[in-house]
């Protein structure tokens, strides 16, 4: 029964070293992700910008064709005051024109501002579309370095499992069922007794037990923890 200890034993260390390299992998995936996140949100920056702009652009165009319309009907303000024979019909048609000169006017002035806004929007789009390629250039030379990082972890880890596999026919099924379904649930499986204790959950095993399992070199479960206990020589 020795033996079986000594080859769960070695067992318990492959599999502490895979649990190992798994978190190494596992710690990993929140860089990548994180990654992703920063990239997508750098790019949707760059859209809503550019979303905003055209927006404003559109509000421009809608302004100058009003200026354009204002301007046709200026024209013919114009023409209609060198027409006119009476007075009465000349202060109306003085009136037209001042009236019309302002719509131009306010028409003028809108556009300058939407003008000025443009321009401190497509500032906004070009430091948002700077800042995507910062990003973009950031994880170029990042990324790939994990990806390796991992692919290396990967290799290790099934090297590791097979090297594990290769060692579980020397531990009896029974034993290798309970080792298993113990693991799953808390990792590490095996202890020591240490000091008459689990050496998991420190709880006391009597003395005959503790006696039973040096002689025997028996495996038997904590009855406190349920973990596989063995008596060290
Ligand atoms: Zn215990």
């Amino acid at each position: 029964m020795r033996q079986e200890v000594e080859a769960l034993l070695a067992l318990q260390e492959d599999d502490l070293k895979i649990r190992e390299i798994e978190n190494e992998i596992r710690a990993l995936d929140p860089h990548l992700a994180e990654f992703d996140k920063r990239k997508a949100s750098a790019a949707a920056a760059v859209t809503r910008a550019q979303t905003a702009v055209e927006a404003e652009e559109k509000k421009q165009r809608e302004l100058q064709q009003r200026l354009a319309q204002h301007k046709t009907q200026q024209e013919r303000n114009l023409h209609q005051l060198e027409d006119v024979k009476r007075l009465r019909e000349a202060t109306a048609a003085t009136a037209q024109v001042e009236a019309t000169r302002r719509l131009m006017a306010e028409d003028e002035s809108e556009i300058a501002i939407l003008g000025r806004r443009i321009n401190e929007m497509n500032a906004a789009v070009a430091a948002s579309k700077q800042a995507l390629a910062d990003v973009e250039r950031e994880q170029k030379e990042a990324r790939p370095e994990i990806e390796a990082k991992r692919a290396a972890l990967q290799s290790q880890l099934d090297d590791a499992r097979q090297h594990r596999n290769g060692k579980a026919g020397s531990v009896s099924r029974p034993t290798l069922g309970k080792y298993d379904r113990i693991r799953g649930r808390r990792g590490q499986a095996l202890y020591a007794l240490r000091g008459g204790s689990c050496g998991n959950c420190d709880t006391a095993v009597p003395l005959q037990r503790r006696n039973l399992m040096a002689s025997s070199g028996d495996i038997e479960i904590c009855e406190a923890c349920g973990v596989l206990l063995y008596a060290e020589l």
